[in-house]
């Protein structure tokens, strides 16, 4: 009989596993023995050749088996260089790991290692290694998604000792179906994904796994899609004067694709079920366009409207935004966001419970938790990855508000009708026609100098720039402090004589919007910034950006952060700027590759499910889709659609019951941290 509690226990229950250990796994976000089986390798080692020193050739990957005659151990910033000088009967070279201090006493001179990498420049970069006799390196070993300073052996060890546990994944699946389908068993999928017998037999096992997790998905939309056919929204009467006055108020006119989903929204106020549609467009796609539009249609009905963002800043974003139009339509517009004193706080929920206010801005935890609306009609949820929101504080005499999700994080439009299953979904594919493509390059730490003359060059013709801070780990207000630091630096440095302001989430609202507001009348020439900018700031005018220690950030973080450039008609740039490759982890390369390489969102987004995983993103932001574990989007078409078979025909429903409980709990939860 599985015992499904048995995958419970801490991580700390295995041998080898003491508080440092666990927290490293923490930060994967594995703390139970159930997650480390569940844990998936991103790809798998064949054996490689074992060559002598001599033979080593170019850049292949190869096997050596050396004695070490002396080693040494260095820190440059945050890295730790260790470099040992290792020898066969052939020759020596200089082998070298990053961020394993715990490594250096272990190779004294004599030490036989076996180890794997590549030569480089400096000689040989080790990715994994033996000490002693273990054979290791050489067998067809899975690569586990890590950190710099968790290794693989670790991460090897501690699954192996887990394995064994695998048949207390119970089995969801009945035996007719598997048979139909020639699925192996859920459990030995578990010791598949592990130790694979050959690449096959780990895709076998891996889509076993995705079908189950896809299974799990489409058991939980179709419980909501049930759930929300039972509500009841009030119809919006046609569009009339205050959107026609909208569209001659806007600065430009609506592109053909804003259009399209306007007349979609326009389909689905009409009706007396709420609209529950995603918009999805890339970064600058206009989005915000069509988002005031649909809440000025409330307006419009002598309702009102909710724009929900998930950060303050952003929130304020959008409320400058819509202010400055809203004022010119006569609408009244309301900030809620927890920067306002208390007596601030209750005069804008009067204004908002009374009416008096016809569009309320504020975060998603606000404005569900705090706010009475004299009479919602739409709420708008901007970058709000899973299913969305729940409408329970915004529920007026037992109606649903419309709403529509808005997300710059883009998937295929025939996957996201599958994985999201009950939503609609408008796309906006085309951005306003006159922008130029960024131009991306990376460009290794010792060029930075280049990179700051180009961004100088752009200043000197009168253009704004933005400098992008590394991510530091810790605090909000260790964040804050490197950003302050850094923009000192730079103002004495590479940007004298510019005007160099500088916004971090420590900041006071006042503060924070006195230097956006200098920045976007150009009373600023660059802004240095940690991720705050990362979505919602619009300055046409600045065309270049500078991230530093872009190897730290997640891709769809990296993208976002792009899109802060290219507004205007100029051509704009971005300029990631590294650590030398050779000491990028695979999946780091991966990433700055991907973003030299396009600037198409969709196309990222899908590069970016195949790299991640790699828990060093230090803030990556959760997006609903990273809970796919073993789900490949582009290759598994098939499997979402089976899944969707089974679940209509409920197979699964009663042993995945908790699993799909959780799942809607979490996306209720979402927004509320
Ligand atoms: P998103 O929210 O999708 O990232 P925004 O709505 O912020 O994009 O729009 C990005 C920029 O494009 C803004 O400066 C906006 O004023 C501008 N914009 C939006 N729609 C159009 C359009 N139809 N023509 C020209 N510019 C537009
Ligand atoms: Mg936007």
């Amino acid at each position: 009989m599985p015992r499904p509690e048995a995958l419970e226990a801490p991580v700390e229950t295995l041998a080898g596993v003491g508080p440092a250990v666990r927290r490293k796994l923490g930060r994967l976000g594995i703390a139970t023995v159930g997650d480390l089986l569940a844990h998936r390798p991103r790809r798998y080692e064949s054996a490689a050749e074992e060559r002598t020193i001599a033979a080593l050739f170019g850049e292949d990957e190869a096997v050596l088996d050396v004695v070490v005659r002396r080693a040494s151990a260095r820190r440059r910033g945050r890295l730790h260089i260790l470099t040992a000088h290792v020898a066969d009967e052939t020759g020596e070279i200089r082998a070298t790991w990053f961020n394993q201090p715990w490594l250096e006493p272990r190779l004294s001179p004599g030490t036989r290692v076996r180890m794997r990498g590549k030569p480089n420049r400096y000689g040989f970069q080790v990715s994994s290694f033996d000490l002693g006799d273990a054979i290791e390196t050489a067998d067809f070993a899975p690569v586990y998604p890590s950190t710099a300073d968790l290794a693989q052996k670790t991460l090897r060890t501690l699954t192996e000792s887990v394995l064994r546990l695998a048949r207390d994944v119970g089995e969801p699946l009945p035996a007719s179906v598997r048979s139909l389908a020639a699925l192996p068993l859920r459990a030995d999928a578990f010791v598949g994904i592990h130790r694979p017998s050959s690449e096959d037999a780990a895709e076998r096992a891996r889509r076993r796994l995705a079908l189950d997790e896809l299974l799990t998905l489409q058991l939980a939309l179709r419980r909501r899609a049930l759930e929300r056919e039972t509500l009841v929204a009030e119809p919006l009467p046609p569009a009339a004067e205050l959107a026609a006055r909208y569209r001659d108020v806007l600065p430009f006119t609506l592109t053909g694709a804003q259009e399209r989903a306007i007349g979609e929204i326009d389909g689905d106020l009409a009706r007396a079920t709420p609209m529950q549609r995603l918009l999805q467009g890339d970064v600058g796609s206009g989005k915000t366009a069509v988002a005031l539009y649909t809440l000025l249609r409330a307006v419009e009905a002598g309702r009102q409207g909710a724009l929900m963002a998930p950060t303050e800043t952003l929130a304020e974003q959008h409320y400058l935004t819509l202010e400055a139009i809203c004022a010119e339509l006569g609408v009244r517009v309301a900030l809620l966001t927890s920067s306002l004193t208390a007596r601030e706080r209750r005069a804008a929920h009067q204004l908002v419970a009374s009416g008096d206010v016809g569009i309320a801005v504020g975060t998603h935890a606000l404005i569900q938790r705090e706010v009475e609306f004299a009479a919602l009609a739409v709420a708008v949820v901007d970058e709000q990855h899973r299913f969305g929101v729940e409408q329970r504080a915004a529920l007026a005499e037992g109606r649903s508000p419309h709403v529509l999700h808005m997300t710059a994080t883009p998937i295929p439009r025939t996957l996201a009708l599958t994985v999201y299953g009950d939503l609609a979904v408008s796309e906006i594919s085309a951005p306003p026609a006159e922008r130029k493509p960024i131009v991306t390059a990376w460009v290794s730490e010792e060029r930075s100098s280049e990179a700051y003359t180009r961004l100088c060059a752009h200043l000197d013709a009168g253009r704004q720039a933005y400098v992008v801070c590394p991510l530091v780990e810790g605090s909000e207000t260790k964040l804050a402090r490197a950003a302050e630091d850094e923009a000192a630096r730079l103002r004495a440095n590479e940007l004298a004589g510019y005007r160099v302001g500088c916004v971090h989430g420590r900041l006071k609202t006042r503060e924070r919007r006195a230097v956006m507001a200098a920045f976007t009348a150009g009373e600023l020439d660059v802004l240095v910034a940690t991720t705050v900018i990362e979505v919602g700031v619009d300055v046409p005018n600045a065309t270049i950006m500078i991230v530093q220690e872009a190897d730290r950030f997640g891709l769809a973080q990296l993208h976002q952060l792009r899109g802060r450039v290219g507004r205007g008609a100029e051509q704009s740039y971005c300029l990631l700027v590294s650590r030398h490759p050779d000491e990028l982890s695979e999946t780091a390369t991966e990433r700055l590759e991907a973003m030299v390489s396009t600037t198409d969102g969709f196309e990222l987004a899908e590069r970016d499910l195949e790299i991640r995983g790699e828990g060093q993103l230090v803030g990556a932001r959760q997006s609903g889709l990273t809970d796919l574990h073993f789900t490949r989007l582009r290759a598994d078409r098939d499997l979402l659609e089976r899944a969707k078979e089974l679940a209509d025909d409920g197979v699964g429903e009663d042993f995945l019951a908790d699993e799909v409980e959780r799942l809607l709990g979490e996306a209720e939860h979402v927004g509320e941290s």
